[in-house]
């Protein structure tokens, strides 16, 4: 039996109040994507991490479960990179930062004056994305080593 945080009670909550229910699976997926929020992992990363604690989760599985949580505003698709989504737990608003070297994606702690709108134009905003590319910190600092 894996033991789960002490936070699935609370995750149950979240799950039921959104109309979903809260298998065991669900549960462990969303409880593993919130753990690793800072690392906007993809279906297979997430796949990869659990598959070997509960042999008998899919693929499909977890694409379905992360499917029902996008539905149901649970977490937020990041499709920055173009070729992949990660998913990220979502708590508020927040925009991204691509490192073109290493793929990391980070969280960019800045107030963006248009992420809180609800609507612009006439137009109702759903959704807010901010993208940023470049090199992270950690790639610069290898590079500079290399040039030195
Ligand atoms: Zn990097
Ligand atoms: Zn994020």
């Amino acid at each position: 039996m894996i033991k789960m945080t002490s936070n699935s009670e609370h995750l149950k909550e979240l799950l039921a109040e959104k109309g979903l229910k809260p298998t065991y699976q669900r549960l462990m997926i969303l409880d593993y994507l919130q753990e690793h929020r800072k690392e906007h992992l993809t279906v297979e990363k997430i796949y990869t991490a659990l598959s070997g604690e509960m042999p008998l989760l899919s693929m499909t599985t977890v694409y379905n479960a992360l499917s029902s949580f996008l539905k149901a505003g649970l977490v937020s698709a990041i499709t920055i990179t173009g070729t992949e989504v990660r998913y990220d737990f979502l708590t508020e608003p927040h925009h991204h930062f691509l490192c073109r070297m290493c793929g990391r994606i980070s969280d960019v702690d800045v107030q963006c004056p248009v992420a809180e709108r609800k609507s612009m134009k006439g137009y109702l905003i759903e959704e807010v994305h901010g993208y940023f590319k470049g090199l992270c910190k950690e790639c610069l600092k290898r590079q500079r080593k290399q040039q030195a």
